[in-house]
């Protein structure tokens, strides 16, 4: 009996030691759906604050990180935050990516962001009764618009997205991929925005309309309902040309590294929120 209590004491904290590397930190996926609700529709706006839970005040971006609090009380969500892609090749195919390790079609984020997207398209259809439950496909859509923007979401396969990768940013170590869902986000947010996430949203506001206004039509644009494919491929490539670039196990990342991933990181941020938008607009429009 002392044993087990003290099997379970040991085994609790070294479960919260696990890094939860499932997507841009909590500060990513807040960043794109609060660009993502000042740029809805009317009609969006209103089913998005219908479908929120009360306890989100209106507010997407306070759930947007939902999808990785429920990852293990729904264990089978977790391949649907990310795509594993044929080492070294930089490139992604829907065909042939799209799976689990247990080789199941369309379980990775692409194929998770279509099936919400299918399911949202049929709210308010009349129907009394949905099979869905469309508070859920909304945060799930939200957040992993969100997660397939972050470059090493659409990773190579053996090293997991760069979590296997050991590095230093600065003098903490980590893994790659943690740099990339949060570390750069976060030392950009101490050393130019006052640690400030508001200020970092604002910036990237006020690009998208001025800047980034032109590119920002091309981003939202879609022939479909939304383009997963689109931002899949863009993702494995920066990954390649930006994240995965010079690194090697145990590389110490600091200012070079740093100072010149910030405008991809930007970038990817702002064309989340810009398409997570559009795809809503186009769903509730
Ligand atoms: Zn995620």
């Amino acid at each position: 009996m002392d044993l087990l209590k003290f099997q379970i004491i040991a085994f609790v904290p070294l479960l919260l030691c696990i890094p939860l590397a499932h997507g841009w930190g909590i500060d990513g996926h807040l960043i794109i759906c609060r660009i993502a609700q000042s740029r809805l529709s009317r009609a969006a706006n209103n089913a998005v604050s219908q479908l929120l839970p009360a306890y989100a005040s209106d507010d997407l971006g306070s759930v947007c990180s939902w999808a990785d609090r429920v990852r293990f009380r729904y264990h089978w969500s977790a391949p649907l935050h990310y795509i594993d892609t044929p080492d070294d090749l930089c490139t992604y195919q829907y065909k042939r990516d799209c799976k689990d390790a247990d080789g199941i079609a369309d379980r990775c984020v692409a194929g998770a962001i279509n099936n919400y997207t299918n399911q949202l398209l049929t709210y308010g259809n009349g129907k009394s009764a949905s099979q869905y439950n469309f508070t859920e496909a909304l945060l799930f859509l939200s957040h992993f618009i969100g997660d397939i923007h972050q470059p090493l979401h659409v990773g190579f396969s053996s090293d997991r997205g760069a979590n296997t990768i050991d590095v230093h940013w600065y003098r903490r170590k980590t893994v790659l991929h943690h740099v990339w869902d949060s570390n750069i986000i976060e030392t950009a947010e101490k050393r130019f925005y006052d640690s400030n996430v508001d200020e970092l949203i604002d910036t990237l506001q006020k690009n998208i309309t001025t800047v980034w206004s032109t590119q920002a039509k091309a981003w939202a644009a879609c022939s479909k309902t939304t383009c997963p494919d689109i931002y899949a491929s863009e993702g494995i490539k920066a990954a390649c040309d930006w994240a995965y670039k010079g690194v090697s196990e145990d590389s110490i990342l600091e200012d070079d590294y740093f100072l010149s991933r910030i405008p991809v990181v930007n970038l990817r941020l702002a064309q989340g929120g810009v398409r997570l938008a559009a795809t809503l607009n186009r769903i509730f429009g």
